[in-house]
């Protein structure tokens, strides 16, 4: 049902009166699509309304452009529809006031801090305003094609840098997804293009081969007992997908939740039971299990994670959850408002409020405001670091924004830029002054790499480095040179190597045994230099207790027809 339906059906209520007089005050406004204006306006109630929000967000929503682009005033809304609703479009009017121009020099980048304060004081005062905003933006970018180049890729920027992170942060993943892959082909367009030619057909396969062991699976569930609600396959977002790719070497087969299934079941019990069953089906790839239902992420998700080996020896990344939790997910703190209403059986409007005031960094950030002076630079750095709590941007001298883990470092960044810079790097300025390469960077630091050919990496560098790009490379540019790390560095994993008769099935059978000893499998290769019957297959894992590796070698010693089998730390 969408707000004509409203209309239709409710011509005298307040999403009516709000319709028409919207309709009315954007009269003969066009927008650069050639469409009416007021479709604007339209759209961004009906996605309020998708969202589940209350009668006066979408009233505000038909009413958000009117104040700033037509002759309607404030006031005129004030007496019309009362003193909530002005609010809220006075709210979402005040927030669009800024116009932002992207991280491309410092003074900019105080823009974008100022748009991010102004966005959460809007939070902490009614979340409603941010929910109109959300919507506004999220129509503008499904329409950003009409705009001009230059403006494209300003919004896009902005909607990167402001809107998706605070969706995130709202727990509405699904938006803060959507809003990163409309701006992902205006930020990206080369790596766009590759990825929808290389990718889709990956994407098919694994989407048939999805259909195929789905039924497998429900009959699994079914002998146990269990009816799940719905089982649907996810594809992994553009976005997301290329981010990964990045810090996977841009292979494909690296991507385990290139298309996930998610099994939807009835409550947090059948979550486990589910779990359990599968885990009996297909055995789990250790180290891939995660329960976000015991430790929901920062921003409230909840959900189980696996991933199995399931038929034909493929890995299979598999989602479980309630129908709550799904949500939850989805729509972030509007659903959490549509429980609480649900559960109280009534309209409660302090609930936005209340949540607000629930999530630990607004309320975090109101303190600071009262401690110190707004503008200082102390508010602006703390607000900063608390809002993107474990990553942090940086700006390259050209306004690129890096995206790094908090605690990064200037050779994190310089081996972010590229592998030679990484390499070759020598010194870092930030913000003009230099510092040294271990030092810690923050949101907002401008980042220089001072790079000297012919350099190479020093092997302190990864007690330092945050970043496994980071450490991967350095790593590899100091075998490449041939020396000797093993007797400078603690080793950390140790590598199995395993030479047994292949067979079908024997991939999972040595998982398995590995799984069933507590040990996570860091990467598996099996390679077959002279084409035999025997394959080496090197496994590395995350443990360097020897007792327990020793063990772990008796166990597979068991495998049938094993000709050779050792470990080193490495
Ligand atoms: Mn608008």
């Amino acid at each position: 049902m969408g707000v004509k339906d409203i209309v239709r059906s409710n011509p005298g209520g307040v999403i009516s009166r709000a319709y028409y007089l919207a309709e009315k005050a954007h009269a003969g406004q066009k927008r650069k699509t050639g469409e009416a204006y007021f479709n604007h306006a339209l759209a961004t109630a009906d996605i309020l309304l998708s969202w589940r929000l209350d009668e006066a967000s979408v009233a505000a929503g038909l009413l958000h452009d009117t104040v700033e682009d037509t002759p309607l005033t404030l006031a005129e809304i004030e007496k019309e529809f009362g003193a909530e609703i002005a609010f809220l479009v006075d709210g979402v009017t005040k927030l669009g006031r800024i116009k932002y121009r992207g991280a491309e020099n410092v003074e900019n980048a105080g823009v974008k801090v100022e748009n991010l304060r102004k966005m959460i004081f809007a939070i902490s005062e009614d979340l409603r305003v941010v929910f109109i905003k959300l919507a506004d933006r999220l129509h503008n970018m499904r329409t950003l094609a009409a705009l001009p180049p230059p403006k494209q890729k300003r919004i896009a920027l902005e909607t990167n840098e402001i809107y998706a992170p605070i969706a995130y942060r709202l727990g509405m993943q699904n938006l803060a997804g959507e809003l990163n892959d409309l701006a992902f082909p205006y930020l990206h367009p080369q790596e766009y293009k590759w990825l929808k030619t290389n990718v889709r057909e990956e994407y098919e396969d694994r989407e048939k081969y999805l259909h195929q062991i789905k039924p497998i699976l429900v009959k699994a569930l079914k002998v146990n007992g269990l009816v799940p609600l719905a089982i649907d396959f996810r594809a992994k977002r553009m976005s997301s997908l290329y981010y990964k790719l990045l810090r996977h070497d841009m292979d494909i087969n690296k991507i385990y939740d290139l298309v996930a299934m998610r099994i939807i079941v009835n409550n947090v019990s059948e979550c486990y039971a589910a779990l359990g069953i599968i885990h009996h089906l297909w055995p789990p790839l250790p180290g891939r299990i995660k329960d976000y239902i015991a430790m929901p992420k920062p921003n409230g998700y909840r959900s189980l994670h696996t991933t199995v080996i399931g038929p034909q020896e493929k890995f299979v990344e598999i989602q479980i959850r309630t129908k709550q939790m799904h949500e939850e997910n989805e729509y972030g703190i509007a659903a959490h408002w549509l429980y609480q209403q649900k559960k109280s059986g009534g309209l409660d409007k302090s609930i936005f409020k209340r949540i607000a005031e629930e999530l630990h960094w607004v309320r975090q950030l109101r303190e600071w405001q009262s401690q110190m002076n707004v503008n200082s630079e102390d508010f602006i750095q703390a607000m900063k670091i608390d809002f993107f709590k474990d990553r942090i941007f940086v700006i390259t001298p050209k306004g690129d924004v890096i995206d790094l883990p908090a605690g990064a470092t200037p050779v994190d960044f310089a081996y972010h830029i590229h592998t030679e810079v990484g390499n070759t790097c020598v010194g870092a300025r930030v913000n003009n002054a230099f510092v040294p390469l271990d030092h810690e960077l923050r949101s907002g630091d401008v980042v220089e790499i001072i790079t000297q050919k012919n350099k190479m990496p020093s092997e302190d560098w990864l007690k330092f480095v945050k970043t496994s790009i980071a450490r991967n490379h350095i790593r590899e540019a100091l075998r490449a040179r041939g020396k000797r790390l093993k007797a400078k560095i603690e080793p950390s994993r140790a590598e199995l190597r395993l030479v047994v008769k292949d067979r079908p099935g024997l991939i999972k059978d040595i998982s398995t045994i590995i799984s069933r000893s507590h040990v996570n499998i860091v990467s598996f290769q099996a390679s077959n230099p002279h084409g035999g019957k025997f394959p080496v297959n090197k496994i590395e894992i995350a443990t360097t207790n020897r007792e327990k590796i020793e063990k772990l070698i008796l166990k597979l010693k068991k495998l049938k027809e094993v000709q050779e089998i050792g470990y080193q730390l490495v």
